[in-house]
């Protein structure tokens, strides 16, 4: 009998803890290789966002997440009427009377970054392209030109040295200026998304919006996620690289994104602030892989205005970026380091 007890309490139980422990692992191992990612696709901020969970089924996380897509529209769109930036833009904002605008902190902050890139890109990359931008149309199928004449009177607006943003004060120096952030609002939602999604407990997303693509975390497995770099003006989906990612933010601009073309010649939505006409530089696209989305979105577009050989050194330069430039003749150049830190899934040449 005492044998027998002995037998129970030394053997038999803990056994069974171990097997019920055991089985537990199993079953939530089980559970995370098998269970469908969750994902939802919209039409926000003029491109196809779509957020994708791989270790939840929370659907409203979703929604909240287009939520937020349309909250931050409400801020940084240059064409919807009652948004901020619109609003800035057209003097409609309170001045105080030293003719300081006071801005919301993300308005402030994304504004703060693009003046940061303009610096650092010697004025190539200018937020204050506004006034040319808006004269180009790249969604219409009508393929026209804007006047010489006003892309000559756009740019005299265009210079970031003349805006003052001190915290969230902004004043123009010169009266009719106005700033596009088409070029960075994107990361910045994307990072705020990723926060978000981080808040509510979700380590395992992709956050995609229209090609912006910023990762959270890696597959709940553990392997990282693989994310394409397109073959330029090839069949959507054909990849001439591809990565393996965790945690980073990939950002590409391209000449291919938003374009036409007239009499042999093709037009794109990078502009030069110098001449008020689309880059010309040999370049098709670059790509940036960095921990901020927004520093990635400057980034790609400020490396894309400077071409090949500055937007290199600029890149090579910053601590922790990497990207990867494809040029005219289809082929592609990496930053220094980039194997390093970046795992190459597959190359095509
Ligand atoms: P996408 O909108 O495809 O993500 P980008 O991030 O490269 O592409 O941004 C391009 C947008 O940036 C343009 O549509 C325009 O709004 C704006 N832009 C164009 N030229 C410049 C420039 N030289 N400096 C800053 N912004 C620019
Ligand atoms: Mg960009």
């Amino acid at each position: 009998m005492k044998k027998h007890k002995i037998l129970l309490a030394r053997i038999l139980l803990p056994a069974f803890f171990i097997l019920l422990f055991l089985a537990a692992i199993c079953q939530q191992y089980g559970r995370q290789k098998t269970e469908q990612p969750l994902s939802l696709t919209s039409f926000k901020l003029n491109t196809v966002v779509r957020v994708t969970l791989y270790d939840s089924s929370d659907q409203e996380i979703l929604e909240r997440a287009m939520d937020i897509c349309e909250e931050y529209e409400d801020i940084f769109s240059r064409t919807k009427e009652s948004s901020e930036l619109f609003r800035l833009n057209h003097q409609e904002l309170p001045k105080d009377k030293e003719g300081f605008y006071s801005l919301s902190k993300p308005l402030a902050q994304v504004i703060e970054a693009g003046l940061t890139y303009a610096e650092l890109s010697d004025g190539a990359f200018d937020i204050t392209i506004a006034p040319v931008s808006s004269l180009w149309d790249f969604t219409s199928s009508e393929n026209s030109l804007p006047e010489p004449e006003d892309i000559q009177a756009a740019l005299s607006l265009v210079d970031y040295k003349n805006v003052s943003l001190s915290g969230s004060r902004l004043r123009f120096e010169k009266e009719g200026m106005q700033l596009d952030l088409g070029a960075a609002a994107k990361g910045y939602i994307a990072d705020q998304i990723k926060e978000y999604l981080l808040s509510q407990g979700v380590t395992s997303a992709l956050i995609d919006l229209g090609g912006n693509v910023l990762c959270v975390g890696s597959h709940p497995d553990g392997t990282p996620f693989e994310t394409g770099i397109q073959k330029p003006f090839s069949d959507r989906g054909e990849q001439i690289l591809t990565l393996g990612v965790e945690n980073k933010s990939v950002v590409t601009s391209g000449v291919y994104e938003r374009c036409f073309e007239k009499d042999g010649i093709l037009y794109h939505h990078i502009l030069n602030p110098r001449t008020g006409y689309p880059y010309d530089n040999g370049l098709l696209s670059v790509t940036i892989i960095s921990d901020s989305s927004l520093d990635g979105d400057c980034l790609s577009t400020a490396c894309f205005s400077l071409g090949l050989e500055k937007g290199m050194e600029l890149v090579n330069s910053l601590p922790d970026i990497q990207a990867v430039f494809i040029t005219e003749d289809g082929q592609f150049h990496l930053s220094d380091g980039f194997e390093e830190s970046v795992t190459v899934v597959s190359k095509k040449s």
